[in-house]
This record gives C-alpha cells, sequence and structure tokens, in this order.
C-alpha cells in the first residue's frame, strides 16, 4: 500500500527538489517551525498578524521591511518595519499600487517592466525567486536589493527589502 507522503508545499511545482519553506509573520516578520492550523493563524508573539508560508530562502529574516502584494500590484498588507521605513500607515498603504511606494531603482521602461513582472509572476504561483534593485518613492538616494517570490494563503507576491 502506497504511504501518502505530508503534502505541506505551498504550489505544486514539477520541479521535485522544491525548497524548504517556512511560516511567518504578515506584520511582524516572526518566524514559527510550527504549521499553524487553518483557525490559527494568528501571530502567537504579536498577536496582529496572519501567519503565512514562503520559501525559507524568501522568507523576512530580523529587520527587513516586507511587503505582499497582489496580482494587480495592489498592496494587501506590510510589515511594521516596513510602515516604518516607508513612513506610511496599513491603512494608508493597503490597496494602494505598489508602485506608488516602490520603484525600479532606474528609470528605464523595460526595468518598471521587469518589475511589475516580477511581483505578477510571484503573486500567480511561480516558485522562482527573483531579485531586483528598488528605490522607495519617497526617499531619494536610496537604492537597495529587494528579492519577490509566492506567499500564501491566499497566494500572493512577498516582497523583502534587503
Ligand atoms: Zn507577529
Amino acid at each position: 500500500m502506497a504511504s501518502a507522503r505530508p503534502f505541506l508545499r505551498l504550489v505544486p511545482s514539477t520541479a521535485e527538489e522544491a525548497r524548504p519553506s517556512q511560516w511567518f509573520c504578515g506584520h511582524c516578520g516572526s518566524v514559527t517551525n510550527e504549521i499553524p492550523a487553518p483557525v490559527a493563524r494568528v501571530c502567537g508573539d504579536c498577536e496582529l498578524g496572519l501567519l503565512m508560508e514562503a520559501s525559507a530562502d524568501l522568507v523576512p529574516q530580523p529587520r527587513e521591511p516586507f511587503l505582499i502584494v497582489d496580482k494587480s500590484l495592489s498592496v494587501r498588507a506590510l510589515s511594521a518595519e516596513a510602515q516604518r521605513f516607508l513612513a506610511v500607515g496599513e491603512g494608508d498603504a493597503v490597496e494602494r499600487p505598489v508602485t506608488e511606494l516602490l520603484t525600479p531603482a532606474d528609470a528605464e521602461a523595460a526595468s518598471a517592466d521587469a518589475f511589475a513582472a516580477a511581483i505578477m509572476h510571484a503573486a500567480a504561483g511561480d516558485d522562482e525567486l527573483r531579485r531586483l534593485t528598488v528605490r522607495p518613492v519617497n526617499v531619494f538616494g536610496v537604492r537597495m536589493a529587494m528579492r519577490v517570490g509566492v506567499c500564501g494563503p491566499p497566494r500572493a507576491a512577498l516582497l523583502v527589502l534587503e
């Protein structure tokens, strides 16, 4: 009799060598090694954010600001660290286009396309981790690396500023 393997992957992939995933809080970024029950997804550390799953190499490290963005490029959530860094409250950021907060570091049209494409691919469930250089719209002279990949549920793009 074939034994059923536990199926913990967020996104089915044809690639067998799937990267390990991890759960993290969408508010404070706290990482947990426990798999939350569907009804108990509120973070035990801050009791504010919902736990989300992403690949372990994408999950925000302590103090890395991050945003969760849907495939229409609207901000769904942003971490407390991102609210401080971008000087925007969650209520003012959610449902705004992410391009009002972050923009590609250089102004070429191709970069804008790559920025939008990376987010849309991730939000559509693409398992690939992409790296871009961005700058906050309201802060001049700051360029930073950003990694983008899929997180969920619900499925969305996770943008982590490094
Ligand atoms: Zn939390």
